[in-house]
């Protein structure tokens, strides 16, 4: 049998962050494989550590302890190879740029030539059906369309790892589904690797092929659920006796890592 390729792999990875009073452990004994095609959510409250992992993985946090690699590599080796593209929690658009150029700009820096950056970013805009939009400024756009065109941006790369930090958080539950189905529809035509993080349990299910469940204090996995749903999923499925079982099981496992001190 076959086995898809490791995307990320991660052998007790620990990363303490040395704060001015005492040391914050982030990430505890990580282990964790993501394969080729996974879509994988990480949940958990916050402060449990999930930003971190996903800086870790684009090497914008080095770990304390441990292994990491990222398509085979090390993630500052990952990250010259442009391995990734990342969405990050707040919409980060420049409000002075368009649309267009807003997903030209690290295009730009990695001096593509303007023609296959018209071209990429083109490509980007349809996959997130904005298409037609590229002149407009983020404050013309609601805020859904706005994490759209956040999604465009990472996209642009072509990058075969996308790493999504709460890219819906701050949208309303109707958006919030939409774009969930929108993301699962890319996610399939595009044959991408994702990993997800999330606070919402419905989303984190409907999602996932692998939701990661973790605790804070010292950030830890305490739970990694491979789903049995099948990968085209019809929102209707939240409904199933199968979905809820996983979202049971999540909640079992958010309960269990949490130690309601304060
Ligand atoms: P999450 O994304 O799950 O909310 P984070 O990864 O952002 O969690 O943070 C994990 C823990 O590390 C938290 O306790 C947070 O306060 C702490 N932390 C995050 N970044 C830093 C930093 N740069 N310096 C010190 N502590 C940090
Ligand atoms: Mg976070």
């Amino acid at each position: 049998m076959t086995q898809a390729a490791s995307v990320v792999s991660a052998k007790d990875l620990c990363l303490t962050y040395q704060a001015n009073d005492a040391p914050v452990h982030a990430l505890s004994n990580v282990n964790l494989d993501v394969r080729k095609g996974d879509f994988v959510s990480f949940i958990g409250p916050s402060g449990c550590g999930k930003t971190t992992f996903l800086r870790v993985i684009a090497d914008l946090e080095k770990k304390t302890s441990g292994d990491i690699t990222v398509n085979g590599m090390t993630p500052e080796e990952a990250r010259k190879a442009r391995a990734y593209g990342y969405v990050f929690q707040a919409p980060a658009l420049y409000p002075w740029r368009a649309i267009d150029k807003n997903i030209a700009l690290p295009l730009e820096i990695m001096n593509y030539p303007a023609e296959e950056r018209q071209k990429r970013i083109a490509e980007a805009l349809d996959l997130v059906g904005l298409t037609g939009f590229e002149k407009k400024f983020p404050w013309q756009l609601s805020g859904g369309m706005q994490q759209r065109a956040s999604i465009a941006r990472a996209l642009a790369f072509d990058a075969d790892l996308l790493l999504m930090d709460e890219p819906f958080g701050a949208l309303d539950e109707i958006v919030r589904d939409h774009l969930n189905e929108e993301l699962l529809k890319l996610w399939a035509r595009t044959n991408k690797t994702i990993c997800f993080v999330t606070h919402s349990i419905p989303e984190a299910v409907y999602l996932s092929t692998k939701i990661v469940v973790m605790s804070p204090r010292p950030g830890r996995v305490t739970d990694i659920i491979d789903s049995p749903l099948p990968r085209e999923r019809p929102l209707d499925i939240r409904e199933t006796p199968e979905f809820l079982e996983i979202a049971h099981r999540v909640r079992d496992g958010l309960r269990a890592g949490h130690s309601y001190e304060h």
